[in-house]
């Protein structure tokens, strides 16, 4: 694929862009559960072409900002080599991880996707095309553009820096039946960096396992699992879930399905929907009966059993409050040394597990706005991803957990994944965030009039669709078949 050709396709951006008199985005649906109505009124411009890799030698790779992070993998790692920090999902794109997070099992370090940036092309809201920026050439841009969730304009082509890697990982799953142990031994481990990946989860309140995966060069073939397809019966054997409930000690992956491991499983997701017990066959019939064709098919790019298009098609149904009533996928930021307290929150508040731990360096600049914590407040460079996906097995309110868990964030000098259901007040929002900073780059760089502003974006709520048969038909089967699926969990990983 040329440059040529790629230039052709930014020029018809920027030439849309010049003509058009609405606000900007992207038609991507992509992994953000929260309503995207507000694309209906906008001026969608189509990304969906900027799917080729332009160029790859053995430091960087260069993309179109639609290839997905499996297209990546596949062109890297037969060359021994990586993108540093990669998150856990083969069909997100290099541009949304740039504009929007992107981190994994190597972000401890390795930081942030967008840390491994060499340099990005982008059209402004004017429709001027600025080209490679970069760290020396626009430091305000390069550093600001994290999580601004597509309100800076439309990043065309992403350069990534590549590391070296081998084709194969040993995974090692360490059990611990206390937060104390556990939480001694993940520190230790994290201040080593001694190895290639690293995560964790608490399996129930006192249940923890620490993960991690190192490449290895030399192994048996018979002794490595190897997944071919993406076949929804084997998704359970891809899910590092199901291992560490198995309480494995260790296993061998190829690499590419070391880093797709939550790809077929959706982390754990897929117990919501591939149930194996009969009376859960019968509500997951009557439920997904209720979800149109035409939604299920509406997410281009993305694979057949992807998690995400049955959070659209729920959120299509009954909206986005009425779901996050029953599922929760909330991600929030803790300092390693505040983690007790972020858990005994999570317990508290939801009763969700798994839950899911990443830690993450934080390269801290002053330029970035967004994915960066408050030097002022949190002294520790490691943060943890706290990922809670699943059933909600409390009677709070969503948006009461949501707030707890906002606030706990910001109260630390951290930030909650925007990419799921939000509530910050406007003024608590601004409070942790440099609005200024963010005001004078969207200024600079003619967003502010083209493109919607962040905290409008991320609080969008659409009137809820409670009131229809088909929403209450499907609040009514998902709830039983919610309540049964959470029941059954343990014996289905089995
Ligand atoms: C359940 C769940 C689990 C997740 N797990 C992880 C995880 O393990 N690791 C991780 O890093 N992240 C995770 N995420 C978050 C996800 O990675 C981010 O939301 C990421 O930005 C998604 O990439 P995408 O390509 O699908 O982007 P999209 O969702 O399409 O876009 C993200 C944002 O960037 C904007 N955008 C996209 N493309 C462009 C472009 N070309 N130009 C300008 N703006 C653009 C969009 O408008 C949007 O606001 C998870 C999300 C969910 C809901």
């Amino acid at each position: 694929m040329s440059y040529e050709k790629y230039n052709e396709k930014v020029k018809k951006i920027s030439e849309s862009i010049k003509l058009n008199k609405k606000l900007i985005t992207t038609n991507r649906k992509g992994h953000n559960y929260r309503d995207l109505k507000f694309k209906k009124n906008q001026n969608r411009i189509d990304t969906g072409n900027l799917t080729n890799i332009l160029s790859i030698d053995g430091k960087y790779i260069d993309c179109e900002s639609a290839v997905t992070i499996g297209k990546v993998n596949r062109a890297t790692i037969p060359r021994k080599k990586i993108i540093p920090s990669l998150p856990e999902g083969d069909n997100f794109t290099v541009g949304g991880c740039l504009a929007g997070l992107g981190l994994g099992s190597s972000s401890y370090i390795h930081g942030f996707f967008n840390d491994n940036v060499i340099d990005f092309d982008i059209v402004l809201g004017n429709g001027e095309i600025m080209k490679n920026v970069s760290k020396l050439k626009n430091p305000d841009l390069y550093y600001g553009i994290g999580g601004t969730y597509g309100t800076m304009g439309i990043i065309t082509r992403v350069k990534t820096k590549l590391v070296s890697c081998e084709k194969y990982v040993k995974v090692n799953y360490f059990h611990y039946d206390s937060f104390e142990n556990f939480y001694e031994e993940f520190q230790r481990k994290i201040k080593k960096k001694n190895d290639d990946f690293i995560e964790a989860f608490q399996n129930k309140k006192e249940d923890y396992t620490i993960v991690t995966a190192n490449f290895i060069s030399d192994v048996n073939p018979n002794d490595v699992s190897v997944i071919k397809d993406k076949d929804i019966l084997k998704q359970r054997h891809m899910c590092i879930y199901a291992q560490i409930a198995k309480k494995k000690k260790s296993s061998y992956l190829r690499l590419l399905d070391y880093l797709e491991r939550y790809s077929y499983s959706a982390f754990w997701g897929h117990y919501l929907y591939s149930p194996y017990k009969i009376r859960d066959y019968i509500y997951a019939g009557l439920m997904y009966s209720l979800i149109p064709k035409k939604i299920l098919d509406a997410s281009p790019g993305h694979g057949k059993y992807n998690i995400s298009k049955y959070f659209h098609a729920a959120n299509r149904i009954v909206g986005d409050y009425t779901r996050d009533e029953y599922v929760i996928a909330t991600d929030i930021g803790v300092p390693l040394s505040k983690l007790k307290g972020a858990i005994d929150l999570a317990d508290e508040m939801t009763g969700t597990y798994p839950r899911w731990l990443c830690p993450i360096i934080d390269n801290h600049n002053p330029e970035k706005i967004f994915c960066t914590r408050k030097t002022d407040i949190c002294k520790d460079d490691i943060i943890i991803d706290l990922g809670i996906y699943g059933i909600k097995n409390t009677n709070n309110k969503s948006k009461r957990i949501n707030q707890a868990f906002e606030k706990f964030s910001f109260d630390n000098g951290i930030f909650k994944g925007f990419f799921s259901t939000c509530y910050f007040t406007y003024d608590d929002f601004w409070k942790q965030f440099d609005k200024q900073k963010y005001e004078n780059i969207r200024k600079k760089y003619h967003a502010d009039k083209n493109f919607m502003d962040i905290y409008d974006k991320i609080n969008y709520r659409n009137k809820v669709k409670n009131g229809n048969l088909r929403s209450k038909l499907f609040t009514f089967f998902g709830k039983k078949y919610l309540r049964q699926i959470n029941k059954n969990k343990d014996t289905l990983i089995k």
